[in-house]
């Protein structure tokens, strides 16, 4: 059975995020994806636990999918829950320069038992980013192209909670 883990920060999860984690949730036995604490990330939209939760709520049906949460190196969380590899999504080349050094990082940290695999977003999909979509939410645009309308309701519910309900 090939176990592979999708680290990221997911504040919120988007539609690129869910694209990816489709084409390998089709490819892999089993996808492990992983709402890391990025401590050099400042305070996002949503906690840990709602990011989490959010992604749960968008996956229950799907048997090979499972959603937790972790702090630390993604390495160390993959080879905790025995994942072969780890499930990057490539958008620009700037993005290739960084994943090159990760990856290589990653396998001497785990003496070669953590490989990384990049996967590509659907075209649509590939210039979609969190912090894309929490910017054009800001100016009160539509954002129903780049998230599934879970995540709209729950981004509208945090929004009225910070700002109280009018
Ligand atoms: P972001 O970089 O948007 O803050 P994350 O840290 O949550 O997102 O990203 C987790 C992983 O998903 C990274 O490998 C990132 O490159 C990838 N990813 C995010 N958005 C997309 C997208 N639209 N297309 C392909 N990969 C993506």
């Amino acid at each position: 059975m090939t176990k592979v883990l999708y680290p990221g920060s997911f504040d919120p999860i988007t539609k690129g995020h869910m694209n990816i984690i489709e084409q390998a949730s089709d490819l892999f036995d089993e996808v492990v994806v992983t709402v890391m604490q990025n401590p050099s990330k400042k305070e996002g939209m949503f906690t840990l636990e709602e990011r989490m939760e959010i992604i749960k709520e968008l996956y229950h049906r799907m048997n090979n999918i499972k959603v937790i949460a972790a702090t630390g190196a993604a390495v160390d969380v993959a080879m905790l829950n025995e994942c072969k590899a780890i499930i990057r999504g490539l958008r620009s080349l700037s993005d290739y320069d960084y994943e090159v050094q990760l990856q290589q990082i990653n396998k001497e940290i785990s003496n070669n038992k953590v490989n990384t695999v990049c996967l590509f977003a659907d075209k649509e999909y590939q210039f979609v980013s969190s912090s894309m979509v929490k910017e054009v939410f800001k100016l009160d645009k539509d954002i129903s192209n780049y998230v599934d309308p879970v995540v709209q309701n729950q981004m509208i519910k945090k929004r009225d909670e910070v700002y109280g309900r009018s």
